[in-house]
C-alpha cells in the first residue's frame, strides 16, 4: 500500500490533471478481477471500477488531482518525493486524498481475498478535477449518467480527509451548501464638503453590514452548524481624498445548513437590502447544494467499524467546505466521509501518519466486511 501510495504521489497530478495516475490504479484494480471505465469529459479524465455480480452498490468515492505546492523551497522535502521520515510520509496530496486512495485499493484487496462470498457489487469512482473548478462538475455529470443507467450508489464513503487531531475522530454524514454573492451598492458622488449632495455607499453599508452580521440564518441542527454569512471583498473609493464615491462593491458568500435553502437565503437577504432602501444590483452564485444522511444504516456500519479497530468512535458532523459528495447525494445514496488528518492539507508539507494509514485501511476493511455481512 505504501509503495503503490509513494508511487502516487510522485505523479505531479495538479488538478485539473490525473497524469497517468489512473494507469497505475487501474493496474492494480485489474489484478483484483474489477471491470474499469474510463470516463472522459473535456478531456478530464475518470475511472470507475467495479467487481461483483449482484446486490446493493457499495462506493468509494475519491480523487487523484492535487492543488499546487507553493514555494517548492519552503517544503522540508521536494513536495513530488514522497519522502518516509520516521512515521511520517510528506508529499502533496498525502492527505487530500492520495493515502485515502490506496487504502480503497488495500481494503478492497484484503477483503477479495479473505472473502470465499461477495454479496454486494464494490465500486471505486475517482475524478481528476475535484480541487479544481466546482463548475466545471464532472462527477456531476458522471452521476447524472449514472442515474440514467440505473447505475445507483447504495452507500457511498468518501475518502476526503475529515478527521481532526487522529484518524477517524470524525466523520462527516453531510456537508453544508455554499451560495456566493456579489453586491453593487449605488450612491451619489461628489465633494466630500458638501455633505447634502451626495449619497455616501460606504456609510450606507455600515449599518447593513452589522445587520447582516448580526442575523440568524437558522439554527443549524444535530449534525450542522448555523448558517454563517462571511464577507470576502469590499471595494469603494475613487482613490482622492475629497470624493465621496458613487459605488460600493461586495462580495459574500453564506455556507449554509439544510435548515436554511437557496431561496429562503436570497428572499432575506433581499428584505434585509429593502429595509434599508438601497439602490443595489445584487447577483447570485449557487457554489454547491447542502446534503445531509438521514438514514443510520450505513452511519452505524461506519461508527461501529471506527470503534472496533480504534476503540472510540467519531463524532458525526458535516463540517468543512464542499465535497463531491454533494453529486451522489442526487442518487439518495447514503454517504459517509472518512479520511485522514485534514490539518496540513492544501499546506506546505502536507503529510500522513503512516501507522494512521495502516488503521484507515483496516476501518475500511472492516466496513466492507459488515456490509457483506448485511448484504
Ligand atoms: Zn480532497
Amino acid at each position: 500500500m505504501i509503495d503503490l501510495l509513494r508511487n502516487l504521489l510522485k505523479i505531479k497530478s495538479i488538478s485539473p490533471n490525473d497524469m497517468g495516475c489512473f494507469d497505475v490504479i487501474e493496474k492494480e484494480l485489474r489484478k483484483l478481477g474489477f471491470n474499469c471505465e474510463r470516463i472522459n469529459y473535456l478531456n478530464v479524465e475518470n475511472l470507475y471500477a467495479t467487481t461483483g455480480n449482484s446486490g446493493k452498490l457499495f462506493c468509494f468515492l475519491g480523487h487523484t488531482d492535487v492543488v499546487p505546492t507553493g514555494p517548492e523551497e519552503k517544503w522540508k522535502y521536494p513536495p513530488f518525493s514522497a519522502t518516509i521520515d520516521g512515521d511520517i510520509l510528506y508529499g502533496r496530496g498525502t492527505a487530500d486524498m492520495k493515502a485515502s486512495v490506496a487504502a480503497f485499493i488495500e481494503s478492497a484487496k484484503e477483503f477479495i481475498n479473505s472473502s470465499s462470498t461477495m454479496n454486494f457489487r464494490l465500486g471505486i469512482l475517482l475524478t481528476s478535477n475535484e480541487e479544481g473548478s466546482a463548475k466545471d462538475g464532472f462527477i456531476d455529470q458522471i452521476i447524472e449518467k449514472m442515474i440514467k443507467d440505473n447505475e445507483i450508489i447504495d452507500f457511498c464513503l468518501v475518502g476526503e480527509p475529515t478527521s481532526s487531531k487522529k484518524v477517524a475522530d470524525c466523520a462527516r454524514i453531510g456537508r453544508r451548501g455554499s451560495l456566493g454573492g456579489h453586491l453593487k451598492i449605488y450612491g451619489e458622488q461628489g465633494h466630500i464638503a458638501y455633505p447634502e449632495k451626495v449619497i455616501n455607499p460606504i456609510l450606507l453599508s455600515g449599518d447593513l453590514i452589522s445587520n447582516l452580521n448580526n442575523k440568524i440564518w437558522d439554527n443549524g441542527n444535530d449534525a450542522f452548524d448555523p448558517t454563517s454569512f462571511q464577507i470576502s471583498n469590499i471595494s469603494s473609493g475613487t482613490g482622492a481624498h475629497n470624493v465621496v464615491p458613487g459605488e460600493l462593491e461586495l462580495t459574500f458568500n453564506f455556507r449554509f445548513s439544510p435548515e436554511s435553502s437557496e431561496d429562503s437565503l436570497k428572499s432575506e437577504f433581499e428584505s434585509v437590502l429593502n429595509e434599508h432602501n438601497l439602490n443595489y444590483d445584487l447577483e447570485w452564485e449557487l457554489n454547491g447544494l447542502p446534503y445531509y444522511t438521514k438514514d443510520n444504516f450505513f452511519i452505524e456500519i461506519v461508527s461501529n467499524s471506527v470503534k472496533e479497530v480504534t476503540d472510540y468512535r467519531p463524532e458525526l458532523n458535516a463540517k468543512g467546505g464542499t465535497s463531491d459528495g454533494r453529486f451522489v447525494a442526487k442518487m439518495n445514496s447514503e454517504i459517509v466521509e472518512l479520511g485522514p488528518v485534514n490539518k496540513s492539507i492544501h499546506q506546505i508539507d502536507e503529510h500522513i501518519k503512516i501507522s494512521e494509514l495502516w488503521t484507515l485501511k483496516e476501518i475500511y476493511t472492516k466496513i466492507l466486511t459488515k456490509i457483506n455481512q448485511v448484504s
